[in-house]
């Protein structure tokens, strides 16, 4: 009776266990933070001025706060309210971590040194893109693994720290697939299309609402297939690679933020398998 009860135990908890993004709490990444068992109602969470992201796994409330780049390494806290009003404040400590350097040759000196024309259309734009990433929307998020939103070998990494034309930039908010031109562009998870439209920097792009404070930005696509206010499940093609905007050549760049902070967005994703050996490449020597 008693392993009846176990085998069923763990039957239920493994049919309700949501995975979890990965736990790499450095400048740019995400501390996972277990707060305790199942009340009847979710935990509201903050990190600063910014809601952040709760999900339930094994019937424990998890906090998954994005820590911004900008970060100091150290001791850091989130302030935790409870369904009953009881507050908490949980600490983690922030690592620190060392971002590479690139350096990027653009032909198009405009995209470089923008124009004044050039610098009102880019700071119109940001506004509209900070607003969107500074969004809070309350529902449930029930999927915190994510689905690799193009196909493509990954050719920027996030974090890079950027040099166009020799002369330093902001850092890479994003991760880099390269693709052919037309590729199809997938929802990572289910979401709201909040903003679409042509960035100077970032070309067409779509902006997706994942709830809670969970945001995609895709950049620099040929096509884009939605509209704003539409919703949109995991795996539902939004648009296309291209290059528009600030590229170098065709990719999918995909920004995820949370809590208005800009993460690795490979965090999200299942761990990537290991680069293949010759071993096991099928080997085309000599074509
Ligand atoms: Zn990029």
């Amino acid at each position: 009776m008693n392993k009846l009860i176990f085998m069923m135990c763990c039957t239920v908890s493994v049919a309700m266990a949501q995975e979890l993004p990965r736990d790499v709490p450095v400048p740019g990444g995400i501390a996972v933070i277990p707060l305790g068992e199942d009340p009847a109602s979710a935990p509201q969470v903050w990190y600063g001025d910014n809601r952040v992201l709760v999900v339930s796994t094994d019937g424990l409330w998890h906090a998954i706060v994005g820590i911004p780049l900008s970060a100091e390494p150290g001791d850091q806290a989130v302030a935790v309210r409870y369904a009953d009003a009881t507050e908490n404040r949980y600490t983690f400590r922030v690592e620190p971590k060392e971002y590479a350097a690139q350096h990027i040759t653009l032909s198009n000196k405009r995209q470089v040194n923008p124009s004044a024309r050039d610098l009102r259309r880019i700071e119109r734009e940001n506004k509209r893109m900070r607003a969107v990433f500074a969004h809070y929307d309350a529902r449930a998020v029930d999927q915190a693994i994510f689905e690799q939103p193009a196909d493509g070998e990954i050719s920027g990494t996030f974090g890079l720290r950027r040099f166009f034309n020799g002369e330093p930039r902001q850092p890479h908010s994003g991760v880099d697939f390269a693709a052919p031109v037309g590729t199809p562009v997938r929802a990572p998870a289910d979401a709201t299309v909040v903003l679409t439209g042509n960035f100077f920097f970032n070309g067409l792009s779509i902006f997706l609402d994942h709830g809670q404070g969970v945001i995609s930005m895709m950049n620099h696509l040929s096509r884009i297939d939605v509209r704003d206010g539409q919703a949109v499940t995991r795996g539902e093609v939004i648009g296309a690679v291209g290059a528009t905007g600030r590229a170098t050549g065709p990719h999918l760049h995909w920004t995820l933020s949370l809590n208005n902070a800009r993460v690795d967005p490979l965090l999200f994703l299942p761990p990537m398998p290991e680069p293949a050996t010759p071993d096991t490449t099928p080997m085309q020597m000599g074509e």
